[in-house]
This record gives C-alpha cells, structure tokens and sequence, in this order.
C-alpha cells in the first residue's frame, strides 16, 4: 500500500507542516490514513497526526473527515463535550503523491482494547457508567447541537483520553521527544528504526508507569493485554473518553449513504432500508454498552452471503427484543426481501427468545440486581421503533446513569479540586 496513491512512508524524526511536527512513532492504521505519534514544537505538546492515502477519493474523504471535525470543534472551545479535537490541518507532498493530514489531540487505546485488555470479561459497572458518561455527552453534543450523525460508533472509535502531564509537558513525563532524524534513519536502516522506537517505547512505558504511581492516574495506554493485574490497574482510575473517527459522520438533513455503520453496531432501520437519522447512534451506542459490560459482542450475525447476514442479524435481534411490530418489519425498502407479509422471516422460521437482563446475569459478573437495573437501561435504547428510542439526553437523565456510588463521588470531588487548581 505504500505506493502511488497510497500511504506515504514515515521515518521517526522526518518533519512536517514546515518542520513545525516531528513524527515520534506509529499510533495506528486504518483503511485510509496511518496514524503518527508527534511532536508539536509550536506549542511544545504531542499531537496525533493522521496522513491520509494521497489517491483522489481518500482525498475526498479526508476534507469530508475535516469538514466535521472542524464544525464539532468550532462549536466545543472548552473542549470538554468528549470529540476529539482538531488542532490543525495542512497538506504533504511525498514520493506517493500529496496527502491530506489531520493533526489531532493526541488521545489513548480505544475501547477495543480496554475490552482485550480485560480479557473480555467486561469491566466494572462504575466503569462502564464514566465510559457511557463521556460517549453520551458526545452524542448529545453532536446530535443536538450540530445536528450531526456519526453513523459508526463501536468501541474501537472510542479513544481513552491521556493525561495532561503527556500531551503538555514531555519534560514531567519523562518522554524526551526526538527532535531530528536519528542517525543512521536517513538511509532506511531498519533494525536502528526498530531499536529507537522500540527504546521511546520503554522510555513511553516507563513515564507511564511514574505518572499512575504518583497520581493514581493512567495515560489513556495499557498494558500487555490480559496481564493478571489488569482489574488493579483500572481501580480509580478515571475512565474518561472521546468520540473518533468522522470518516462517516453526515448532517441528519443531509445524508450520503444508505448503508451506514458497522455489521455488528447496524441498527434495524438501516438495513431494512427504511430512512433514518440520530437515534441509529443510540442504538450502536447500547450495542457498545453492552459489550462493555459482558466483552462480548451483542450481535455478531454470521452467513455467508449478504442477505444471510442481514437476516441472521434480523433473527437474532427479534430473539433478544421480542417480535418486530409487523409495521415497521414490513415498511422498509428491502423489507420483501427479509419478511413476509405477516412480518415473519422468510428463510429463518424458529426464533429462540431469551431475555435480555438472563443474558446479563450469564455473561457477566453482575449481581441479579444490577442485571435488572442495567437492563431496564438498556432495553429502550435498543427498541426496533427508532423514534422511541431515548435521545442522549434521556440517556444521561436515566436513574441508571445517575447511580451515587463511591467513584461517582470521587469523579465529582475529582472535578472540584481540579477547579481549585485553575482557579
Ligand atoms: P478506518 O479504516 O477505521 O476509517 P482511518 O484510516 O480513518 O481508519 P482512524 O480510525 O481515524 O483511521 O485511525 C486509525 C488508528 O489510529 C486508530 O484506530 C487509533 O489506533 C489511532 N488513532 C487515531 N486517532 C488517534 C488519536 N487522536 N490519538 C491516538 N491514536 C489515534
Ligand atoms: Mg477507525
Ligand atoms: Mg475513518
């Protein structure tokens, strides 16, 4: 892929935007872009820096990616309503072409991760409820402040968010940044790239491991997934996060797609084909809280053609919320092809129902009252008729999300004596 058209080729210290970024190392990788690690010499911090394939279409998407993340930062200048932030924007020509990229705040392991790193086990509830907190915050923001649909949320667009002290001051954190080429770099030497990026790992890993010892805070990065001492390590920390990736997003009065979002996080009303709008975030966004909750996916329908999946999907969502309402089961543009006239599956006749709060208490660690509550949460999120599905708004009203616990206090003391300090 790194070729005409393609990804173009980064080496630890090359610099960009007039030399004012200096890339550190690889964050990540995606269909369309790779992800760098650098460093801002402007304002002294790290930054994320996306550079997008330079071929026409990835292009295309990389001014469509910027036109909503700059709407969503114009309207956060407090930057507090939990969607990463856009910092700067600019074009880089290389041997492959000439390449949008995106500088980003600079932000943590996704929630894919966190759910790995746990084992898919699922996390704790005061965990889960800080993590919805910060999703929730952000549809609410998009959706009615901007009117904007982001059309694939999932765990792995959801970034925890890393401290101050690494993103602001290299210095305290102990993560010298690398200036200029290491040498030896310029002439593609890749055992001493792997050595210097192996060596900022450590250096990374180590400043860290000082930070959560010192604050009882965590950079937003894990560990080797699945270590035993993973449930420790996520004890009082703040799990706090941020909505990525608006590769997809669309205004609710403008829309481009008909199939939108992931296989697993899709809701009913897409691939029936039959319009929709806000609330199919709400329904990937009770997807993803589920999955928070027991590590395991909600729906992961398989088959082998298309259809197959569509209505595997289909079944398995009538076998969790109950029999879709023959209206809406039928009122879709592809509906034919799924139901009959009665609203019942063509090709997949016997339905095994199962209750959702059952399926808590079996997959997860949740006490039989905790399944209750947590399900009475989450049942209305995932109803088939898309306008009574609560709003992100309802959703953070909800009882559940409202839980006094011991972190919850603490969350709030947190903020105080955060106040304190800036004031
Ligand atoms: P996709 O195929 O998912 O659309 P993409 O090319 O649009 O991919 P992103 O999903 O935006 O790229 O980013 C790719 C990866 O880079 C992410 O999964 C994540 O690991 C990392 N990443 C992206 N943004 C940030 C950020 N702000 N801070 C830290 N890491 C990031
Ligand atoms: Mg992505
Ligand atoms: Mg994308």
């Amino acid at each position: 892929a790194y070729r005409k058209g393609g990804y173009h080729a980064v080496r630890i210290g090359d610099p960009f935007s007039g030399g004012r970024y200096i890339a550190q190392r690889k964050l990540g990788w995606g269909q369309f872009s790779t992800v760098w690690l650098a460093f801002d010499t402007l304002t002294s911090s790290y930054v994320a820096l996306k550079i997008q394939k330079s071929a026409q279409q990835f292009a295309q998407a990389a001014l469509h990616e910027i036109e909503f993340l700059s709407a969503a930062a114009d309207g956060d200048v407090e930057n507090t309503k939990c969607v990463v932030r856009l910092i700067d924007h600019f074009k880089h020509t290389g041997p492959n072409g000439q390449h949008l990229c995106m500088v980003l705040e600079f932000l943590g392991d996704s929630l894919l991760r966190l759910i790995r790193y746990n084992r898919y086990k699922g996390l704790k509830l005061d965990k889960v409820r800080e993590i919805c907190r910060c999703i929730l915050t952000g549809l609410d923001y998009l959706h009615r402040e901007l009117g904007m649909i982001h059309s694939d949320l999932k765990p792995e667009n959801i970034l925890l968010c890393s401290t101050i002290d690494s993103a602001k001051d290299p210095v305290r954190s102990g993560v010298t940044p690398v200036l200029e080429k290491p040498e030896g770099n310029a002439n593609g030497g890749a055992s001493t790239m792997n050595m210097i990026e192996k060596k900022l790992k450590r250096r990374a890993k180590r400043a860290v491991a000082k930070i959560s010892e010192r604050r009882g805070s965590m950079v937003g990065t894990l560990g080797e997934e699945g270590s035993s001492k993973t449930e420790r390590c996520l004890d009082g920390i703040d799990m706090r996060c941020k909505v990525v990736d608006f590769g997809n997003a669309c205004w609710a009065d403008k829309q481009f797609a008909e199939e939108i979002q992931t296989r697993q996080y899709r809701a009913p009303e897409v691939i029936l084909k039959s319009g929709y709008s806000f609330s199919v975030d709400m329904w990937s966004f009770g997807c993803t809280a589920f999955e928070l909750v027991t590590g395991d996916m909600l729906f992961a329908p398989r088959g082998c053609i298309d259809y197959e999946e569509d209505e595997d999907h289909l079944a398995m969502m009538m076998e969790l919320l109950g029999k879709m309402p023959r209206k809406i089961a039928i009122g879709g543009g592809k509906s034919k092809e799924f139901f009959d006239r009665h609203g019942d599956l063509k090709r997949i006749r016997r339905l095994k129902f199962r209750e959702l709060e059952q399926i808590l208490i079996d997959k997860s660690k949740l006490t039989e009252a905790e399944a209750k509550e947590f399900a009475e949460f989450l049942r209305p999120i995932l109803e088939f008729a898309p306008d009574k599905r609560p709003t992100a708004q309802q959703c953070l009203e909800h009882p559940w999300m409202n839980v006094k616990t011991q972190n919850n206090e603490d969350h709030v003391e947190a903020q105080m004596n955060n106040l304190h300090m800036k004031g």
